[in-house]
């Protein structure tokens, strides 16, 4: 096992390094130390990602004409829930943040653009 201070060479079963004396285990300590998967912000980045692609839907004429489009509370649900399970996944510690933050992002602007589209008769 290699020390990760100072690279000393030590028997695979050592528990402390021989030459600088640090407990030889803190390496697997470190990487369960590591950021992990975020399943609220990335079940947030997905249904934000919907709640995008049902506020598209909702704009195509074509769709609209046939009565084929999502209704535009389907949208704003979508995207409050988004918002929440992403903000839910951006409180979480050691873990991933990424997705809760383009999930945040994406339905934060869905939501917004589609209440101000409400506003002024739009949509
Ligand atoms: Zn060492």
């Amino acid at each position: 096992m290699i020390c990760q201070k100072c690279n000393f060479q030590n028997e695979e079963a050592a528990k402390f390094c021989k030459n600088c004396g640090i407990e030889l285990t803190n390496v697997n300590v470190d990487k369960s130390k590591k950021a992990m998967r975020n399943g609220f912000g990335i079940t947030g980045f997905v249904i934000s990602l919907i709640s995008a692609c049902a506020f598209g839907a909702s704009l195509d004429k074509v769709a609209v004409a046939e009565g084929d489009a999502p209704p535009l509370i389907a949208v704003i649900g979508f995207a409050v829930l988004g918002l929440v399970f992403s903000y839910i996944g951006f409180s979480q510690k050691n873990k991933t943040k990424w997705q809760a933050i383009t999930g945040l992002s994406i339905s934060g602007t869905v939501l917004f653009i589609t209440i101000i589209g409400l506003c002024f008769n739009l949509l």
